[in-house]
């Protein structure tokens, strides 16, 4: 298999060393294929978070890093209409529905119900909006109250059928539609959600590995069940540690310490850096071959 692999990250923020290892591994999976190829594709949806200076930033870090990649690089903030398809064709499957709920909402809800907002069960839609009729959604929909899409996780999984993924560190996994719940495939604000087209665009680049920070792995169970709705081609994947700071927590794009450009003012050569993440980079591609 001819490998193409990409990095993904969100102009929202610096690179950390956590995006160093990320990009380093798609990176490598795709050189040590003949004929692979890597891509950067910016996830830029998050509109009111974007900012262009951190384009620039990212792409920069990469290059002084050595890490090139070889296809123009692909703005999610140019796909609405893709996303826009997608969401279509999962409206007729019914496998979606419209979410009127207000955050607040949302949390009344779970104080009503007894979970704690930060509790197990307290970040799962407690699918207010789903018991509605057609006709109260149209009513709603007609008086122009603003709406999300968000996933019928069960009976999407009940059509998907039974599906596993596989994983390069956690073997074939079985897939759990619901563990994330009814989550929200397109925000009231923007139209798209991450994982609608975190899914969209791996299938239009034609990714065939996947390789992201283990905090994503419960998403992947929606990625995949979106993948089986929608037809879409299944790419292998490999879910690596998370990078921690010096006090043992993850690294957050808030806390600059770690971030690509202060290593970089602090005199750190692309090398150095490299070496920093070069544990988790060599037991992260020793489960690949
Ligand atoms: N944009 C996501 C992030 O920065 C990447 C997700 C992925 O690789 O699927 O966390």
């Amino acid at each position: 298999m001819i490998a193409r692999t990409r990095f993904a990250p969100s102009p929202t923020g610096r690179l950390h060393l956590g995006h160093v290892l990320a990009a380093r591994i798609a990176h490598t999976i795709a050189r040590q294929s003949a004929g692979g190829v890597f891509l950067l594709r910016h996830e830029d949806i998050d509109g009111p978070r974007v900012r262009e200076k951190f384009y620039t930033e990212i792409e920069e870090d990469l290059q002084w890093l050595g890490i090139s990649w070889d296809e123009a690089t692909l703005r999610q903030s140019s796909r609405s209409f893709a996303y826009e398809a997608a969401i279509e064709a999962l409206q007729k499957t019914e496998v979606i529905y419209p979410c009127f709920c207000t955050r607040k909402k949302i949390q009344d809800e779970w104080i009503r119900m007894g979970a704690a907002p930060h509790g197990n069960s307290g970040h799962i839609y407690p699918k207010i909006c789903q018991k509605l009729s057609t006709t109260e959604q149209s009513k709603k929909m007609a008086s122009g109250t603003p709406f999300a899409w968000r996933f019928d996780a069960q009976k999407a999984g009940l059509i998907a059928g039974p599906q596993t993924f596989t994983d390069l560190r956690h073997g074939v996994i079985p897939v759990i539609p619901d563990l994330l719940g009814d989550v929200i495939l397109a925000r009231k604000d923007i139209g798209c959600a991450y994982h609608l087209a975190v899914v969209v665009d791996d299938s239009y680049q034609r990714v065939t590995h996947v390789t992201r920070g283990e905090d994503l792995l419960a998403s992947t169970h929606v990625h995949r069940t979106l993948q089986a709705l929608l037809g879409l081609q299944e790419p292998i994947y490999l879910h690596h540690p998370l990078v921690l700071d010096e006090a043992g927590e993850r690294l957050a794009k808030r806390n600059d310490a770690c971030s690509i450009r202060n290593l970089r003012e602090n005199g750190l050569s692309p090398k150095e850096v490299l070496r920093m993440v070069q544990n988790d980079f060599e037991d992260a591609m020793d489960r690949i071959y």
